[in-house]
């Protein structure tokens, strides 16, 4: 008999028809599968693989999916976190992004067999949520809704010097406002603005005056700014239109967050335009929203840009999922009742102690995110855990993020939803046992 375990090496041909590795093939695709077989042939070569255990290696080490981005369970406690893709999309628009995927009327009336608008029924879904807007569009996120409103309205912008926001990741609202060739006309200082700074600045070249909420800081003290009720009615019979960049996407005020402007009383107040993302607050899929005076709406869709930036079907579909379906996630995380979380956070670590390992319940507080009211901390629970948890936590099966404070891991559960807790605890055992 040969020791040479290159010798007893399963054939590629042999593997492959393999009836497990046939299915996955169909479902992930053969190039993915075949990767993964040459792996798990060469671990036979190292002798770190019995010949016998090839298949069962490879269907353990093959993806869920054939694309890499992998589902993770935010225990961050920042409900809308950039990084972590921001919204999770409710299962309701889940099914709509599954359902709308296939070939679907998005824009094609099937009653006349014409062409249709795009998107009505998404369009319907946001003037509904926002009465007092006569139109709306949906683009690709809010800083392509801020690109589309700069080229299309033209000429100079008109906006306050404490309202030139980064926004993160090295993203900045005035650089992006001049790539696309339009003037930026600053008043004010960075803490101070008065109505007679913006009317003073006015010209026949103005294009718009545009309010940008500063969303991720506040400037304290000796400040001044005009809101938006204000600026509109100074603005009467100017005939240039007020734009209001309200970022996070509340559609109403919102007695969690009261300092959050939101679409229907910025309208309400006298903005012409409100712009805001669809995968913040809302709730729903990356997308810029804009909403308010029909004709400027008419104006930003007539624009060649608006071709650029518009979004595709299964954007559409989560947009009124989650308008008309019910309460997204986020909108819950938000709304959750701390003292739910206490319990939630108790039972996990009853449950975690009891398997032997180190872990509180304590008391934590949670943020909005995505540059959302930054001096709004939420009240929360989460589970702690001894500091080495929060590197292997992150490299599980499922992966977990929370993150450390005062040489702990903390694992927040305002920003994991109810119905997840029993993967954060195997996920949490997963990585105790992988030590013990
Ligand atoms: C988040 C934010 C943006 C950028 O939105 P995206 O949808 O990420 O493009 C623009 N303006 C404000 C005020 C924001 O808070």
């Amino acid at each position: 008999m040969s020791a040479d375990p290159r010798r007893a090496v399963p054939r590629t041909d042999t593997l492959l028809a393999d009836p497990a590795l046939a299915d996955a093939a169909a479902r992930l695709g053969r190039d993915l599968v075949r990767t993964a077989v040459r792996a798990a042939q060469q671990r036979v070569r190292d002798g770190d693989l019995a010949p016998g255990g090839v298949v069962a290696d490879v269907l353990a080490r093959l993806p869920g999916t054939a694309a890499g981005l992998r589902p993770v369970l935010n225990a961050t406690g920042v409900l809308v976190h950039t990084n972590l893709g921001r919204a999770p999309l409710s299962p309701a628009a889940v099914e709509a992004v599954v359902a709308a995927s296939g070939t679907t009327d998005v824009e094609l009336d099937l009653a006349t067999g014409r062409r249709g608008p795009r998107g009505e029924a998404a369009l319907s879904a946001l003037l509904d949520a926002v009465p007092a807007a006569q139109a709306a569009i949906v683009v690709n996120n809010c800083a392509a809704a801020l690109a589309l409103v700069a080229t299309a309205l033209g000429g100079e912008l008109v906006i306050a010097r404490g309202e030139l926001v980064e926004i993160g990741d090295g993203f900045r609202i005035p650089e992006l406002l001049e790539a696309t060739g339009t003037r930026l006309r600053e008043v004010g200082t960075t803490n101070r603005v008065a109505l007679g700074d913006y009317t003073g600045a006015l010209g026949p070249g103005t294009g718009a005056v545009l309010k940008v909420h500063p969303s991720n800081f506040v400037v304290r003290g000796f400040t001044r700014s005009v809101a938006v009720a204000e600026l509109a009615a100074g603005l009467a019979g100017t005939g240039v239109p007020l734009v209001a960049d309200v970022g996070s996407g509340l559609l109403r005020p919102h007695p969690v967050l009261p300092d959050e402007p939101d679409l229907q009383t910025t309208l309400a107040d006298g903005a012409d335009l409100v712009l805001a993302s669809g995968d913040k607050l809302l709730g729903g899929p990356q997308a810029g929203l804009v909403l308010g005076r029909a004709d400027l709406v008419q104006r930003l869709r007539r624009h060649p840009l608006y071709r650029a930036l518009r979004v595709d079907k299964t954007t559409l579909a989560a947009l009124e999922a989650t308008l008309r379906g019910p309460l997204p996630p986020v909108q819950a995380m938000l709304a959750a009742e701390v003292a739910d979380l206490r319990v939630r956070a108790g039972a996990l670590a009853a449950r975690l102690a009891a398997a032997g390992l180190d872990a509180r319940a304590v008391d934590s507080a949670a943020r909005v995110g995505g540059g959302g009211a930054p001096e709004h901390p939420l009240p929360s629970a989460a589970v702690s855990l001894p500091e080495p948890f929060a590197g292997p936590l992150r490299l599980g099966a499922r992966p977990v993020v929370g993150y450390v404070a005062d040489g702990r891991t903390l694992l927040d559960l305002r920003s994991v939803p109810p119905s997840s807790d029993d993967d954060l605890a195997a996920a949490v055992l997963e990585v105790a046992r992988r030590w013990t």
